[in-house]
């Protein structure tokens, strides 16, 4: 059985790769959707798609997983109705989808595909947004993520990148 699961992972924590562990004891291969691959260097969406492509695939190598993950970014589209059909032009068949969004899980089963919910890990301190303000302010978000995102995030020095896109707002 293969299994897509969608995020922006902006960065991708230790909350979604305790989800991606979970799903894979459950399927045999998997296609990691890269959302709104369009985006980035903004302060909701600093990561190029290229970039998360790096964070997840480094991530998962230190798991040493044998079975198959695809990696695959996912540019918006403006039509939500019309939206499953693009995924499913982008990335190999499916029979499953992962979700808590609800959007995501509503066109999904809209388009009579069967979809499971997730459970994040820790959700108080492994969110998104948090881990990016942490980043802003300087504090410890080094210990949200894979130690395969650090090296990531400082080789394409993204904190400073994150501060001057702020500077550059205010
Ligand atoms: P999202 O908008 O990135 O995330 C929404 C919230 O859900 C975030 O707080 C996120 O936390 C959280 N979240 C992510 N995975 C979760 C999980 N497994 N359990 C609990 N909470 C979770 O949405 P997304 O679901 O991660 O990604 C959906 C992607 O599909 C987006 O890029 C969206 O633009 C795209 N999409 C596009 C269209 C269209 O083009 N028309 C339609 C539908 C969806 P974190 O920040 O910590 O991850």
């Amino acid at each position: 059985m293969r299994a897509f699961f969608i995020g922006r992972f902006q960065p991708y924590h230790l909350g979604h790769h305790e989800v991606i562990k979970n799903i894979l004891n459950e399927v045999d291969e998997l296609i990691i959707g890269i959302g709104s691959a369009q985006e980035s260097h903004s302060l909701e969406n600093p990561f190029t798609a290229g970039e998360r492509v790096w964070m997840i695939s480094k991530a998962l190598d230190e798991l040493k997983i044998e079975k198959k993950i695809y990696i695959i970014p996912l540019e918006d589209i403006k039509r939500n109705s019309l939206w499953v059909a693009h995924v499913k032009e982008m990335v190999p068949p499916f029979d499953v989808v992962y979700s808590n969004n609800p959007l995501v899980k509503r066109l999904f089963k809209e388009a009579g595909v069967e979809v499971r919910g997730t459970h994040l890990y820790n959700r108080v301190e492994y969110q998104g947004t948090e881990i990016r303000k942490k980043m802003i302010n300087g504090e410890n978000w080094k210990k949200y993520v894979p130690k395969a995102v650090v090296e990531v995030i400082e080789t394409i020095d993204g904190i400073n990148r994150i501060k001057e896109i702020i500077s550059k707002d205010i």
